[in-house]
């Protein structure tokens, strides 16, 4: 994300905390921050140890928790079932991603025509389709030159 998005993002996050009654700590602030600021989509331990040098009262299960709270209430997005630990996501709009299998980097993927994707009717015959994400599993550049 470029810096004046990032302050975008920000905003509307705030904006979203007031519609939802939600308190804004400092904490919870510099949390979404972290997670802002990460473009690998961080799992918690990685928020952590960002924050954890400028932060050090703020705690790992702190970071859980509040990572939860913003989850339920549709503040961020989990990036589900990769690599089986929790990653998260503040973009949660609509999006893809790619994947490396080595290093674990998660790369945003926006792409208007894998969002008008033609989905199989199996999908929708029974079921409401609620989203989806397209996952690009890869070894990325920077893993292909280590080999
Ligand atoms: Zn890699
Ligand atoms: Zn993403």
């Amino acid at each position: 994300m470029e810096t004046k998005n990032k302050q975008e993002v920000v905003e509307e996050f705030l904006k979203k905390c007031r519609r939802l009654g939600l308190n804004v700590t400092p904490q919870r602030l510099v949390i979404y921050q972290a997670l802002v600021n990460d473009s690998t989509h961080p799992s918690p331990e990685m928020v952590y140890q960002k924050i954890k040098p400028i932060h050090p009262t703020i705690s790992l299960a702190t970071v859980y928790k509040t990572l939860e709270t913003f989850e339920k209430h549709g503040l961020v997005a989990v990036v589900t079932n990769l690599h089986n630990t929790v990653r998260y996501d503040p973009l949660t709009k609509r999006h893809h991603h790619l994947v490396c299998v080595r290093c674990k980097k998660i790369v945003d993927i926006e792409d208007p025509e894998l969002d008008a994707l033609k989905i199989p009717e199996v999908v929708t015959k029974n079921n409401v389709l609620i989203d989806f994400s397209v996952h690009f599993k890869v070894i990325c550049e920077e893993c292909r030159k280590k080999e």
